[in-house]
C-alpha cells in the first residue's frame, strides 16, 4: 500500500511528514548500499541455512517496524536494512565487565532472527570472540580503525575505571588503559552504542564503594552514546538500534538517560501480565506460597517493575519465550542507573519514601525521572498494604 493511500484519512501535515521520512530512508539505504563493504555471506543464504523462511523473516520485519514506531509501509525498508546489517563494520570493546552481555546476545542455541543478525555482524574486532591475541589483536584493531574510520559502529561493553589514571584496567600487549582505547576508538566511530548497564552508567562496576572509580562511557569520555541498558540487555533493542541507523543514518529518539525511547519509553509495570493482580491487591506474600503458584503480583517480594523503564514484558528473552517476572522472579530494575545500590534490597520492597501519586501509564522516564519514580513507592506501598484488607486479606478471612 502506498503512503498516500495509507494516510488518506490523516492530516496533510502527517502525510507530508511520513513522505519526507520515506524519502530520507530510501536515500540513506541507497547510500549505505553503495558505501558498505560487500557481505561475507548473502543474507538470504544465511536465512536458508538456518531454516528461516521468507515469510518468517517478513513477519519479524513487520514486528520490528511496529517496535520502531514506523507505519507498516516501512516493512520492506526494514527488511532491506536487516539484509545489510552483516555489512556494517562493528568494533566491539570489552572493558570492565563480566562478558554477560556478549554471552546473552551472541550465544543462543536456537537463534531467532535478532540472533542471526548479531551472529553475522561484520565484527572487525571483539576481544572475546576473535582468534587473534596480543600484538596481533592490536594490529587488527588498528587496521579496522584505519580502514573503516567514520563508518564503523563502536559497541562498548563494560564500564571505564577512572581511578589510578585508568590503570585498574589495561588491555593488550602495549598495556593501554581501557580509557585510552575507548577514547581513541569512539573518536573514529560513526556512533557509539553502550551495550548493557555497565557501559551505560557504570552499574555493577561502579557499585558502592566503587574503588576503581568506574564510570559509564558517556560520563567518562564526555560524549553522547546510545545506551542499550540492561543486565543483560535484550537483543531486540540492540538490533532495532542498528536497523534505525541503517534506515535513517541517525540515532533514534533518546530519553534523558540516552536510551532509545521506542524500547525504554514505558514502565515494565504498565505492560506486565501480573498487573491485573496488582490492581486487585493480590500479591505473593513469600516465595513458594499459594499466591506465587497462582501467578499473583511480585511487588511484595521485591519486584522493581514500577520504577523500571524497559520493554522486557513485551519483547521477552530467549526467542520471546519468557522474561523474569513471567518466570516467577520480580524485576530487579537492571535498566536503571545504579540499580544495584538504589533498588536494593532486591527481594524485598524498598524502604519508606515520601508519598507522591503513582505515575500514570503514559509517563516516561523523562517526565518523572528516577528520583521521582522512586518516591512513587510510597503510593505503591500503601496500595500493597491496602491489599491486606482487600483481595488477599479477604481470602485469608480478614475483614475489610
Ligand atoms: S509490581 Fe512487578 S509483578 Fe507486579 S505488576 Fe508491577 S511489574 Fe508486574
Amino acid at each position: 500500500m502506498a503512503l498516500d493511500e495509507m494516510f488518506s484519512n490523516q492530516s496533510e501535515e502527517l502525510r507530508a511528514c511520513y513522505n519526507d521520512l520515506m524519502k530520507r530512508c530510501e536515500v540513506h539505504l541507497d547510500k549505505m548500499h553503495q558505501k558498505l563493504p560487500p557481505p561475507k555471506d548473502r543474507w538470504n543464504e544465511i536465512l536458508n541455512s538456518h531454516g528461516v523462511s521468507r515469510r518468517d523473516f517478513l513477519k519479524w520485519c513487520s514486528i520490528m517496524t511496529a517496535a520502531l514506531a514506523l507505519p507498516p509501509v516501512f516493512t520492506p525498508k526494514v527488511a532491506k536494512a536487516a539484509g545489510m546489517a552483516n555489512r556494517l563494520p562493528v568494533v566491539w570493546l570489552n572493558l570492565a565487565e563480566c562478558t554477560g552481555c556478549t554471552e546473552a546476545l551472541l550465544r543462543t542455541a536456537y537463534p531467532g532472527i535478532d540472533d542471526l543478525i548479531l551472529d553475522t555482524l561484520s565484527l572487525e574486532y571483539h576481544e572475546t570472540l576473535m582468534a587473534a591475541s596480543g600484538y596481533q589483536a592490536e594490529e587488527c584493531l588498528s587496521e579496522a580503525l584505519e580502514k573503516f574510520a567514520g563508518q564503523f559502529v563502536c559497541v562498548i561493553e563494560g564500564a571505564i575505571p577512572m581511578g589510578l589514571n585508568g590503570k585498574y584496567l589495561t588491555i593488550g600487549a602495549k598495556g593501554k588503559t581501557g580509557y585510552e582505547i575507548a577514547k581513541e576508538v569512539a573518536s573514529k566511530a560513526a556512533m557509539v552504542i553502550c551495550i548493557g548497564s555497565c557501559s551505560s552508567y557504570g552499574n555493577i562496576q561502579a557499585a558502592r564503594p566503587n574503588p576503581t572509580k568506574a564510570r559509564g562511557v558517556a560520563e567518562a569520555l564526555k560524549i553522547s552514546t546510545v545506551n542499550i541498558a540492561g543486565c543483560p540487555p535484550n537483543a531486540t533493542n540492540f538490533v532495532g538500534t542498528l536497523l534505525h541507523y541503517l534506515l535513517f543514518g541517525a540515532l533514534p529518539a533518546l530519553d534523558r538517560l540516552g536510551r532509545p525511547l521506542w524500547a525504554y519509553g514505558k514502565r515494565i509495570h504498565d505492560f506486565c501480565e501480573r498487573r491485573p493482580h496488582y490492581d486487585a491487591g493480590e500479591f505473593v506474600e513469600e516465595w513458594g506460597d499459594e499466591y506465587a503458584k497462582r501467578g499473583f503480583c511480585l511487588y511484595k517480594v521485591g519486584c522493581k517493575g514500577p520504577y523500571t523503564y524497559a520493554n522486557c514484558s513485551q519483547v521477552r528473552f530467549n526467542q520471546g519465550v519468557s522474561w523474569p517476572v513471567m518466570a516467577g522472579h520480580g524485576c530487579i530494575g537492571c535498566t536503571e542507573p545504579d540499580f544495584w545500590d538504589k533498588m536494593a534490597p532486591l527481594e524485598k520492597p524498598m524502604a519508606d519514601h515520601a508519598p507522591l501519586p503513582l505515575a500514570g501509564v503514559e509517563a516516561t522516564a523523562d517526565e518523572i525521572g528516577l528520583g521521582l519514580t522512586m518516591v512513587t513507592l510510597a503510593g505503591i506501598g500503601a496500595h500493597a498494604l491496602g491489599s491486606v484488607f482487600r483481595g488477599v486479606g479477604k481470602e485469608k478471612g480478614g475483614e475489610e
